[in-house]
């Protein structure tokens, strides 16, 4: 029996605080990169140079969407995400990413980042399991030298 069982309550607020706030990266996939580039109507080569930026992981990197200098996605306007109907999964599916869903204190505390997250609309376990599911099988840009 999981924590969320019988469900969780979420409505997004639009305050844009997962956009913006503190450093973070927003992960892209290869489906993500073409999608991205074609509403933009650019090159994948043009987009990956002018919006994009390699994270070291370790013993490889991924590509994020660059940050201006206050921490704010490089795609956020001042209505919001510019690139809205194909913004990256990651953008798509949160909060209900896996490890928000690990344990219910979790969830909880990560209502200090999301104000959309503990009222709203309600979302039973097997959306839940879904949306986790697709961020979790979601193939990322990983580059290895
Ligand atoms: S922080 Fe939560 S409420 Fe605010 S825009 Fe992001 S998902 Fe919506
Ligand atoms: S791509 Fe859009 S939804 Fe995702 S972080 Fe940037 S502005 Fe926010």
């Amino acid at each position: 029996m999981a924590w969320y069982d019988n469900g969780v309550e979420f409505s997004c607020r639009m305050c844009g605080h997962c956009c913006s706030g503190e450093p973070g990266s927003v992960f892209l996939s290869d489906k993500s990169i073409d999608d991205i580039s074609s509403f933009l109507g650019m090159d994948r080569q043009e987009f990956l140079q002018k919006y994009t930026r390699q994270v070291d992981m370790g013993t490889y990197r991924q590509i994020s969407l660059k940050e201006r200098d206050d921490y704010s996605c490089v795609f956020l306007g001042e209505k919001g995400c510019t690139i809205y109907p194909v913004r990256p999964l990651q953008c798509m599916t949160y909060p209900f990413w896996p490890y928000l869903f690990e344990d219910r204190a979790l969830w909880e505390a990560e209502k200090s980042n999301c104000p959309g997250i503990g009222s709203g609309e309600h979302h039973d376990a097997n959306e839940i399991r879904r949306l986790v599911r697709q961020t979790l099988l979601e193939k990322l840009v990983t580059i290895v030298d």
